[in-house]
């Protein structure tokens, strides 16, 4: 993996390994066959799709046939809240999620809003956790569906997924998470999660851009939201990317075989990230929780500056971070997680989100920690001083 710089930025994206590409490359000028075409150029690219979904269904630990492949995290979210709530509108057209998730999932529930459902967005407390006993409030006979992301991707928070899915089963609700962030590095097992419906995306795994899985436990009742050709079992139509299923497979049992070690690596450099910051730096925060956290996420606010201007002047080190989410970014607003964080006005404007990835060195981590302060205060004495 190359790239100039220390990037900190692997909650946006993270580069795609060697090997997947070496994986991926046979599938475009060798082997290009239509999986849907009965020759044997389409039965070789059948059988490596195939192939894809049996390695992702044994990290997942469910059936192969559970395993939809998407376009990404936003289609599996979108494929998720829509597919599952039209399944279910003549029982009911409740829906509970969370303020802090995904705009992949926040404006689907404004669309299924527009048509009809109704949504309640549960706040979180200022760790950025969902009290799965404000969730138990929430439910109504007319729930249908719950969803709760696994990893909050600004702030780093895990939610207590299991409390929430025992809470959903036992009132037959079905539960999905969107596990974007969490994919590569935390614990995918659906069982053991409780889960009927999880989105991933490869590019958060050093895997290809544009792939994504939705796991779809077999009980639960979807409808078709893309027609066509029937691939995917009729639940998500398109001429199957060969080449990005097999490298989205590929990343994805790499990263597992990586991810006991990594885990431990990233947490040993993430919390000397944090300790750093907020023993170097006056007036920081850490913003999401301690422990309840990715390993690699770091984020933290400033008071008397503004995140933009400290992503930028970063960028002139050659330290890649970010404001908030890849979402956000460039807009002015603070995020909607950290509105629903409810900071003290100071530090709303002064996010800075630093992750953490395979590259990622103790001296990256040293050498930011040493430019950081200096950026901070630059950009303090810079800043309008009130009256
Ligand atoms: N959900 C979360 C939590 C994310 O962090 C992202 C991307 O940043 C998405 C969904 C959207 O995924 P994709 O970029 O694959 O569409």
């Amino acid at each position: 993996m190359a790239g100039t710089g220390i990037y900190l930025d692997y909650a946006a994206t993270t580069p795609l390994r060697a090997e997947v590409l070496e994986a991926m490359l046979p599938y475009f000028c060798q082997h290009y066959g239509n999986p849907s075409s009965i020759h044997a150029w389409g039965h070789q690219a059948h059988a490596a799709i195939e192939q894809a979904r049996q390695s992702v269904a044994a990290i997942l630990e469910c059936e192969a046939e559970e395993v939809i492949f998407t376009s990404g995290g936003t289609e599996g979210d979108n494929l998720a809240l829509k597919g599952i709530a039209w399944a279910q509108r003549s029982r009911g057209r409740h829906i509970i999620t969370s303020q802090i998730e995904h705009h992949a999932v926040l404006h689907t529930c404004q669309a299924l809003e527009q048509q009809g459902f109704e949504v309640t967005y549960l706040p979180v407390d200022s760790e950025g956790l969902v009290s799965p006993e404000a969730l138990e409030q929430a439910i109504r006979n007319d729930t249908i569906l719950i969803s709760i992301m696994y990893a909050n991707n600004e702030i780093g928070t895990i939610e207590p997924l299991s409390q929430i899915s025992q809470l959903a089963h036992a009132r037959a609700i079905p539960f999905h998470t969107d596990a974007v962030q969490a994919g590569g590095l935390l614990d995918l097992r659906v069982d053991v999660l409780g889960v009927d419906a999880l989105t991933l995306s490869a590019h958060k795994f050093y895997g290809p851009k544009g792939l994504g899985v939705l796991y779809l436990r077999r009980s639960t009742p979807f409808q078709t939201q893309q027609h066509g050709g029937g691939q995917e079992d009729g639940r998500r139509s398109g001429t199957h990317n060969v080449p990005g299923i097999v490298g989205l497979a590929a990343a994805l049992e790499l990263a597992y075989r990586k991810a006991p070690a990594e885990r431990a690596r990233l947490t040993n450099l993430r919390d000397t990230f944090i300790d750093g910051i907020l023993t170097r730096i006056p007036q920081v925060r850490l913003n999401g929780a301690r422990t309840r956290r990715l390993p690699n996420n770091v984020h933290v606010a400033f008071a008397g500056l503004t995140s933009i201007g400290l992503v930028e002047m970063l960028d002139t080190y050659g330290i890649g971070a970010s404001a908030g989410s890849a979402c956000s970014a460039g807009s002015t607003q603070p995020s909607h997680v950290l509105q629903a964080l409810n900071l003290p006005a100071a530090y709303l404007h002064g996010a800075l989100r630093l992750t953490l990835g395979a590259e990622t060195t103790s001296a990256d981590i040293e050498t930011t920690l040493e430019v950081l302060p200096e950026c901070v205060s630059y950009l303090r004495r810079l800043a309008p001083q009130p009256d």
